[in-house]
């Protein structure tokens, strides 16, 4: 018998899942959420951006107190590692967020499906649970929020033991002397923080010429330099020729854009070269649904995919692959469907990578503007000039503002340094409501915080000149 319900079917429980579940909940939507896991939250709370950041976090008070305190007077003597209560706190992180969601789901009245879905035709829907029993369903409305999957690399198969993806990595439990990471991207240059800050020796290889390619260039040179003095080794422009495993090492062969070949021996080797979106057994071929030559899910801004009544959301389209894009998507999605209109602009989504210090970015980076010859001001101003930074010894980085010449328009914002995945939200905020330049430096900011060098970057943007430097 057909399960005719809900008016709303979302597949996927991640960030774009779980969002708009809610969000339909409270708009008076009866909804239900499918899971292939027996874990909601999708990606990014249980092997992403939640375990990421708890590894990171903990991996930094190390650090901290490892090289940092003595500078501080603070005398620490045997510090040492719990291993299994250090992965075990992520663990514990996790079942929070997970408990969470679950909370959500009830409060809203959702109800969760555990199983996995797939279209027999553009309005049909069988869930298959874990035990192999079958349910049809047919909803007003469905969402796709399937999210995504590591690449692997033909000639760097993940064997999920000694070749690894992210997944893997957040779960290691021990500490390895070596590992190479395959990948510059966010991914590989958070991971590499973690574990280099472990004791780990690390060998991060890019293709690129730079660290994270997508972020402005100034301030990823600045990012590969506080990692290299941190003790990672950075290789770029290098081709990764193949890494294979004997069970106990990987030996991981690269040729230089100049030709020069080398290989390096490690404990494990990361592969974090990108994400692909996951519509594997999702039975799209039943429908009339389009997706393009990367594999997303084609939408219209209202996140319709062709077949009207089914939307898609999150990794699975296109866009970059982050957590508060999915979100916002689901919002507009949802609520598109009840009749509020509104739009996302994507030049306004920021991204963030938890390094310490962290980067952040929003808008447009210097080589996109140079490269779509559109004339503009720099206004960079360093945490080393910083009262906070040099309180709290954190003076490496730099905000830097790049605004429109003639009417102030704030048309990126790029920071490396001291809490600079919080700093961003300002720069959001300017760019969303068109403050200018000079307006965004006449506010009134904190004094001693990191966002006066945000001030002092808007202040030189604008002409009107630092006043601490
Ligand atoms: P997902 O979170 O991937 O959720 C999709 C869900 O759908 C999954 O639970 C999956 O099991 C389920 N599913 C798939 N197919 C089916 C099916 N057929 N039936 C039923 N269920 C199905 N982003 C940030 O913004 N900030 C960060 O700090 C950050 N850190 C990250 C760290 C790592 C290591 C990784 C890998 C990613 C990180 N991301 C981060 C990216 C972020 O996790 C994703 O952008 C986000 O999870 C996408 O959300 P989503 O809802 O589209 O999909
Ligand atoms: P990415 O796209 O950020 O980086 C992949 C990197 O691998 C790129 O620098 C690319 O040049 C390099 N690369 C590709 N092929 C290669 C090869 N053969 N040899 C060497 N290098 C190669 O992807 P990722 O780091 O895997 O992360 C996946 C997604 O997850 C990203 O889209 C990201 O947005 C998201 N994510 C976000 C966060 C965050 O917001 N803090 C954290 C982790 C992941």
């Amino acid at each position: 018998m057909i399960n005719q319900d809900f008016d709303l079917i979302v597949i996927g429980s991640g960030p774009g899942g779980y969002t708009a579940a809610i969000r339909a909940s409270q708009l008076g939507f009866k909804t239900a959420i499918i899971e292939k896991y027996n874990s909601l939250g999708g990606t990014c709370t249980n092997v992403g951006c939640i375990p990421a950041k708890a590894l990171l976090d903990s991996s930094e008070h190390y650090h901290n107190a490892e090289t940092r305190f003595g500078s501080f007077g603070i005398q620490l003597k045997d510090l040492s590692i719990d291993i299994d209560k250090f992965f075990g706190r992520k663990t514990e992180v996790v079942s929070q967020n997970v408990a969470g969601i679950n909370f959500l789901m009830k409060k809203n009245k959702i109800t969760i499906i555990y199983g996995t879905a797939r279209f027999a035709s553009n309005d049909k829907i069988i869930v298959k649970s874990a035990e192999g029993t079958e349910q049809e369903y047919q909803s007003r409305y469905t969402i796709i929020a399937t999210g995504s999957k590591p690449i692997s690399l033909p000639n760097a198969v993940i064997d999920k033991k000694r070749i690894i993806s992210s997944t893997e990595a957040l779960s290691l439990n021990e500490i390895p002397a070596t590992m190479s990471i395959i990948g510059g991207g966010v991914i590989g240059v958070e991971m590499a923080s973690v574990y280099a800050r472990l004791g780990t020796k690390v060998t991060i290889i890019e293709y690129a010429a730079n660290l994270v390619p997508t972020m402005d260039r100034e301030v990823t040179t600045e990012l590969k330099k506080i990692l290299v003095k941190s003790g990672i080794e950075i290789l770029l422009s290098q081709r990764v020729d193949a890494a294979v495993s004997n069970g106990k090492q990987v030996t991981v062969k690269f040729t230089g854009s100049e030709g020069k070949q080398q290989e390096i021996i490690t404990d494990y080797c990361m592969v974090a070269v990108g994400r692909k979106p996951y519509t594997d057994g999702l039975g799209l071929e039943n429908t009339n649904i389009i997706k393009d030559d990367r594999g997303r899910i084609v939408t219209n801004e209202a996140f319709q995919t062709s077949v009207p009544n089914v939307y898609a959301i999150g990794d699975v389209i296109k866009g970059p692959m982050l957590a508060h894009k999915a979100e916002d998507e689901a919002i507009i999605a949802v609520e598109g469907m009840h009749g509020i209109k509104h739009h996302i602009d994507y030049d306004r989504i920021p991204g963030v990578v938890y390094s310490w210090p962290e980067v952040a970015s929003v808008g447009l980076t210097e080589e996109q503007l140079k490269e779509r010859n559109i004339p503009y001001n720099k206004g960079k101003f360093p945490f080393s000039a910083s009262g906070r930074g040099r309180a709290a010894g954190d003076t490496s980085g730099f905000a830097k503002v790049l605004s429109d010449p003639k009417y102030g328009e704030v048309l990126g914002v790029h920071i490396i340094g001291a809490r600079a995945a919080d700093l961003i939200a300002q720069a959001v905020t300017i760019m969303e409501f068109e403050v200018t330049d000079s307006a965004s430096s006449t506010i009134s900011y904190a004094h001693p915080t990191y966002a006066e060098a945000l001030k002092e970057a808007f202040l030189m943007a604008s002409g009107r000149g630092s006043l601490n430097l």
